[in-house]
């Protein structure tokens, strides 16, 4: 089932055409009809239903609506929502009910969007294909024997499978791009700091970015201009852009300068990914688009610096499971310190503790300075080399992943491929610049490839721009 654009919704709930109670129905009804894909960990069909019910009051009571009025919504579950456990699809968390809400929550339901369900995940976000789930494993809306991709795969999948309009990620290396190019749906990775972080469980927390993952970028710029700008409980938020990004229009092609990565265009990348990639790039040269091929030296290194950097704040950030303040206890321990190793220990899965355990180690006295100062500098390296080439061009582009969407089990005893897939996402977390992925073809068997588009920070809204006139060519 697909939706209509979210501005329709809108105006057909404001105009009492449509009732938010039936966008709920909806919305509940495509989540009971995919339940064999895995998708969902949990539902909030009362929270929902009630919500929707003072929606259609408001309506019928003429009152100011918000910009999303009704629009039903999935939230990946580490993000904290009232009413509902938020578990990041970890054992450690089952049956942890949210305090308090995420900031971007709040802003979705002020402006009043309904959340109805959250959407699975490897389990803290560490993974790219949902199998890291502590839960169970999403199946690809497009083919049940493969991966929806990760880590918010649920979310993507859902996207996918008509669940919802929308539905919101976190993306620390590619967790929003890679499902959302896996699934076919549309992922936006706003600039680092765009987006308040606040309500969310961190993983890596200079690398944390959350987004929407939508049907097309006009429901994605909908949704950012709703949750992005500053939040006094996130420090690190920026200013949105001054014209917002709802009104964001498909930009004109002639004369941009858009830069290929040449070495995102290399050996290791599938042909069927490599040809779509160039065959949009082509057709964006035939409307006008400089094309440029452009080199990042540094990018070979981006892969081990962010399995550096993102594994050290990890281990910090999973420091505060103790088995006290948070969830899973193991109480047969005798003492404080073995509840402690208990607690964790039987707590977090196997990925999770890899990463505690090369986070540690990488923050060590011995080898902090061989390995986490060391990626700190190839990372400040990086940020100025994606400077010096968005002087030369105004975007990037290449593909999200070396494959489309591979099979269940294929990667699981190999953590380290795994890991060196990640190669084309990394960098624009490691920089904080904006990154898209956008559906542009299929390949032989059916299954969507992703077209990568990033910008300079706080260029959001162009990076946008340039998406919706992408879309319109590959429609
Ligand atoms: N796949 C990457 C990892 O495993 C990215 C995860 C993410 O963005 N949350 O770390």
């Amino acid at each position: 089932m697909s939706w209509e654009p979210i501005d329709e919704l809108v105006t057909a709930v404001k105009a009492g055409r449509i009732s938010a109670v039936e966008l709920v129905e909806r919305s509940l009804k495509a989540i009971d009809e995919n339940q064999s894909y895995h998708a969902i960990i949990s539902v909030l069909k009362d929270n929902a239903l009630t919500r929707a019910r003072q929606i259609d009051q408001a309506v019928k009571n003429g009152e100011d609506l918000g910009v999303l009025a009704g629009v039903p919504f999935i939230a990946k579950d580490n993000f904290l929502v009232y009413g509902s456990d938020t578990t990041a699809a970890s054992n450690i968390l089952r049956g942890f009910a949210a305090p308090y809400q995420s900031s971007a929550i709040n802003r979705l339901e002020a402006a009043g969007a309904i959340c109805v369900a959250k959407a699975n995940l490897d389990a803290f976000a560490h993974g790219a294909s949902t199998e890291n789930s502590d839960f169970f494993v999403t199946f690809n809306p497009h083919d049940k024997t493969r991966v929806p991709g990760g880590s918010s795969g649920g979310s993507a999948a859902a996207v996918a499978l008509g669940m919802a309009p929308f539905a919101l990620g976190t993306d620390t290396g590619g967790s929003i791009r890679q499902p959302a190019s896996f699934c076919g749906v549309f992922g936006l990775k706003p600039t680092y700091g765009l987006v308040s972080r606040s309500g969310v469980v961190a993983m890596g927390s200079s690398l944390d970015c959350i987004g929407p993952l939508t049907n097309s970028a006009k429901d994605a710029a909908i949704v950012l201009d709703v949750i992005s700008g500053r939040d006094k409980l996130d420090a690190t938020t920026i200013d949105k852009d001054t014209a917002g990004y709802a009104n964001t229009e498909a930009s004109l092609l002639k004369g941009i300068k858009i830069g290929v990565v040449k070495e995102y265009m290399g050996d290791g990348v599938n042909d069927e990914v490599k040809l779509s990639i160039k065959r949009t790039i082509d057709s964006l040269a035939e409307r006008g688009a400089d094309i440029i091929e452009i080199s990042l030296p540094s990018l070979p290194l981006a892969l081990a610096c962010y399995y550096i950097i993102a594994p050290a704040e990890v281990s910090s950030n999973l420091s505060r499971y103790d088995g006290v303040r948070y969830g899973y206890r193991d109480t047969e321990a005798p003492d404080l310190f073995d509840s402690y190793t208990k607690s964790r220990g039987h707590g977090f899965g196997k990925e999770a503790k890899r990463r505690i355990m090369i986070g540690t180690y990488v923050l060590s006295s011995g080898y902090y300075d061989a390995y986490y100062k060391k990626a700190q500098t190839v990372r400040t390296k990086l940020i100025n080399e994606f400077s010096a080439a968005f002087d030369a061009v105004d975007y990037l582009a290449g593909p999200v992943f070396p494959t489309t969407a591979f099979k269940i089990g294929e990667n699981v005893k190999n953590p380290l491929a795994m890991y060196l897939s990640d190669v084309m996402t990394v960098a624009a977390n490691l920089a904080g610049v904006p990154s898209l992925s956008l559906p542009i073809a299929q390949d032989s068997h059916n299954l969507p490839i992703g077209l990568q588009l990033m910008a300079p920070q706080q260029r959001d809204r162009e990076l946008l721009g340039l998406a919706m006139a992408v879309e319109e060519l590959v429609k």
